[in-house]
């Protein structure tokens, strides 16, 4: 049983007036849906359950990039504090990255090209991916066949995103941060053609924004 994520709806979204922005993205943006401050918080909670799910076993991390690495960043900080506070049941963990494209601008291609990972070194591993977002859940839902493929002890996901969407082909992550609603997302390593990555908070963007870094 998985524990459900933080509901966000789309009434939840907050007045640009409410936070700090980076000046050269201000005017793309629509609103911020979930602040810097909350992804924190919520990181370290997914850190308690995914340590209290794998207690006594060494997980093998494996940030999906570019998307999953502030994600990933700020949850190893917590796997790590926790070595700093408990005796007992560790998860230690070890760590590597892997490459899977699957968008072109704001739309899904359908399809998952995957590179730079050395899929052999899975063998036996529990491994733990870190994505930012489940979106149709085509990516994750090509990728764990394909890792499973190469003989890991288990293979779960964890994701700071799902989306809820008409378009979803059902794929469910382990542990996930929030909900969102139907929109496209940026910021806290999320892009739009790159751009976005270097904010702070997950925001929506606006048509300013859709244009300005259009590719
Ligand atoms: P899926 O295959 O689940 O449809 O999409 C997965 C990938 O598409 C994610 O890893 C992410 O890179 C990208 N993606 C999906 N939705 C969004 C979104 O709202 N914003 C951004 N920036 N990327 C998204």
């Amino acid at each position: 049983e998985r524990l459900e994520p933080i509901l966000v709806e789309s009434s939840d979204q907050k007045s640009k007036e409410n936070f700090l922005l980076p000046a050269h993205y201000e005017s793309c943006i629509k609103s911020i849906l979930i602040s810097h401050g909350q992804i924190l918080d919520r990181i370290q909670k997914l850190a308690y359950d995914i340590r209290r799910h794998y207690k006594g076993t060494t997980i093998h991390l494996l940030c999906v990039l570019k998307g999953g690495s502030a994600f990933f960043q700020d949850l190893q900080v917590c796997l790590r504090n926790f070595h700093n506070f408990t005796n007992q049941d560790y998860v230690p963990f070890t760590f590597d990255f892997i490459r899977a494209k699957s968008y072109d601008g704001t739309s899904s291609t359908g399809k998952v090209v995957v590179s730079g990972c050395d899929m052999e070194k899975l063998r036996g591993k529990d491994v733990l991916l870190v994505e930012d977002i489940v979106d149709t859940g085509t990516t994750m839902s090509m990728l764990v066949p394909l890792l499973v493929e190469h003989g890991p002890a288990s293979v779960k996901v964890a994701s700071l995103l799902e989306k809820r969407t008409p378009r979803s082909c059902g794929f469910k992550a382990d542990f996930v941060g929030f909900s969102v609603p139907d929109e496209f997302v940026i910021g806290y390593c999320l892009d739009y053609n790159d751009a976005f990555r270097d904010m702070n908070h997950i925001c929506v963007i606006n048509d300013e924004g859709i244009e300005k870094f259009k590719d």
